[in-house]
């Protein structure tokens, strides 16, 4: 039996014909790259997305959960099995949010304005869905959606349950499901605890953080930062030209390296490294997958080689990368 055939014996027949074969997902992204999926869904109601997951769980099928599509770097071999694409889009807003995880980030933070709930202000400028910036603890300006979260509905072995805050396992820019060897799992809603707060303040403190972004991001297509941050107070201390109050809290922007590696502008392809922030991989214009990731095998060598610290993707590589060789110049 194909995997197709597998999910399908596991779903009702009403969501078995909405089942797509051989879907292009670079349309799908913000970096504008990725092959086809296998098998792609397209779940608007959260019952469908938690059939499709439970079926694809309990059939053992490989699948892949798409949200916004703003943090990864999909192969140009794309996905083999599942990719369930969540537009999910319920949400209750009150000083207890509930909220499906397929809702803009951004649109959540708009309609926690319009009620005067505060605590969503670093949202602004962070493209994506409620469960992407669950999954990457997405945050900005010192503040991180993990604060937040009350409660969570999750499918995990098939079956679908409610868990706390510490089921995410939640640190920088991380949480157990970007981690390879844990059960596939998909998040469903989530509860958030949302502060009551004039408008005024709200719209103040978003538009300083907008503010700074407008100066330093890119306008061509990108997932983002590509790497994290580095937390090394000894490298800190060591860098004379980094922001004072950086090698105080022992921080050390993967941008900064990058730039002083001399990455700002380099080219594979159709990517380069952004001239404008050196954390941005930028797609010009008909880069594939494979430029990209080839960039950024070349940025983590050069600051390796300057620097002696090995950088950490924040951006997730999904699909079929298995032809995938790195030619590092
Ligand atoms: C211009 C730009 C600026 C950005 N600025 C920031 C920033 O300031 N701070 C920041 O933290 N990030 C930033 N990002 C990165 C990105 O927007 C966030 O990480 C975002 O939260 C990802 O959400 P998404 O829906 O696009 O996730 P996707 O890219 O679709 O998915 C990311 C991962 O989450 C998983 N996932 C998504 N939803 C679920 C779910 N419901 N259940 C289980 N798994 C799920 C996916 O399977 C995948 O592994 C930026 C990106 C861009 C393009």
């Amino acid at each position: 039996m194909r995997a197709g055939e597998t999910l399908s014996s596991y779903l009702p027949p009403s969501l078995r014909s909405a089942l797509l074969t051989n879907e292009p997902l670079w349309r799908y992204t913000t970096l504008r790259v990725g092959g086809p999926a296998d098998l792609y869904f397209r779940a608007r109601h959260v019952e469908d997305l938690a059939a499709i997951t439970i079926a694809a769980q309990r059939s053992d099928t490989p699948y892949f959960l798409l949200g916004g599509g703003s943090n990864v770097c999909i192969s140009d071999r794309g996905v083999r099995g599942l990719v369930a694409h969540n537009l999910c889009q319920g949400c209750e807003i009150g000083p207890l949010t509930v909220v499906d995880t397929g809702y803009p980030f951004m649109r959540l933070f708009l309609k926690a304005l319009q009620a005067q709930l505060g605590g969503l202000e670093f949202a602004v400028g962070i493209p994506g869905t409620v469960g992407g910036a669950l999954v990457s603890n997405a945050g900005a300006y010192r503040q991180n959606i993990c604060d937040l979260v009350v409660s969570l509905e999750v499918v995990e072995g098939g079956e679908r349950r409610t868990v706390g805050p510490e089921w995410m396992e939640f640190s920088y820019r991380d949480s157990r499901l970007r981690h390879p060897g844990h059960p596939p799992a998909t998040i469903l809603r989530v509860a958030l605890k949302l502060e009551p707060k004039p408008r005024s303040q709200i719209l103040q403190r978003a538009r300083e953080n907008q503010r700074q972004r407008i100066y330093k991001q890119p306008w061509y297509p990108s997932a983002g930062s590509f790497f994290k941050n580095v937390n090394d107070r000894d490298l800190a201390a060591r860098l004379p030209d980094l922001p004072a109050p950086m090698r105080e809290a022992g921080v050390v922007p993967a941008g900064f390296l990058s730039a002083a590696a001399g990455c700002k502008g380099l080219t594979v392809g159709g990517a380069q490294i952004s001239r404008r922030h050196a954390n941005f991989v930028i797609n010009r214009g008909g880069a594939t997958a494979t430029d990209i990731r080839t960039l950024a095998e070349i940025v983590r060598e050069r600051v390796r080689a300057k620097f002696g610290v090995t950088l950490e993707e924040e951006v997730l590589y999904i699909g079929d990368w298995s032809g995938f060789r790195p030619v590092v110049t």
